[in-house]
């Protein structure tokens, strides 16, 4: 799942992972500072030297730069079976697509950018995060639509993670 900052992507995939048992969510790693009130599970908080090594080691999926800071998808378990969440921005999801053809790549965008503007400024982040943010956003949607499986529009949520796991469901063998 991608989408620019503010769209409700882990609200969603939260959501997704409560009520589906069979989805296993990735954490990714990231340099960036935790924000006041994240949970200290959102990500692996590390720094450049630890994520650079990583990176020498062969340990990631994938992984980019995002606005001066790394973020990667550690390269995934074997999950007994369980399909993989992947909550990244549009570079990393190219990367995957490339290297896992079958990966269903679902875009998500904000019923407008009010709203987004809104729900950035709603979850605390200072002005200058706001404005960094809409601004990547208008680079990152057109390469997201391009490459989406799906789009989805996160208007009301709950319809929104309706409408996810009725996409999740189609790709699933039947029976
Ligand atoms: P992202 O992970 O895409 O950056 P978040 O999941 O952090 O976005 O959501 C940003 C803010 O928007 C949060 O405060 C969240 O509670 C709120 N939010 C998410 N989805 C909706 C929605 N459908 N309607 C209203 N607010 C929402
Ligand atoms: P945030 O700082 O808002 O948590 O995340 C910034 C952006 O990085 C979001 O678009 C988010 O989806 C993306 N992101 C989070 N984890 C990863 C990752 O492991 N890889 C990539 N490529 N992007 C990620």
């Amino acid at each position: 799942m991608s989408g620019p900052g503010g769209v409700g992507k882990g609200t969603i995939v939260n959501a997704l992972v409560e009520r589906d048992p069979k989805l296993w969510l990735s954490r990714s790693w990231t340099t960036r500072g935790q924000r006041p009130g994240e949970s200290d599970t959102a990500y692996v908080f590390t720094d450049r030297d630890a994520f650079e090594s990583r990176i020498e080691a062969g340990g990631f999926l994938e992984w980019t730069n995002f606005l001066g800071n790394y973020y990667g998808t550690p390269t995934p378990d074997p999950v007994d079976g369980r399909d993989v969440v992947l909550e990244i921005e549009v570079d990393g999801a190219s990367q995957v697509k490339a290297v896992h053809p079958e990966a269903v790549l679902i875009f998500v965008l904000p019923p407008s950018r009010e709203e987004q503007q809104r729900r950035l400024r709603g979850r605390g982040d200072p002005e200058d995060k706001v404005d960094q943010r809409l601004q990547k956003a208008l680079d990152e949607e057109p390469v997201g639509l391009a490459i989406a499986n799906h789009v989805v529009v996160n208007d009301d949520l709950e319809r929104t993670v309706q409408e996810m796991m009725e996409i999740i469901a189609a790709y699933r063998p039947k029976g």
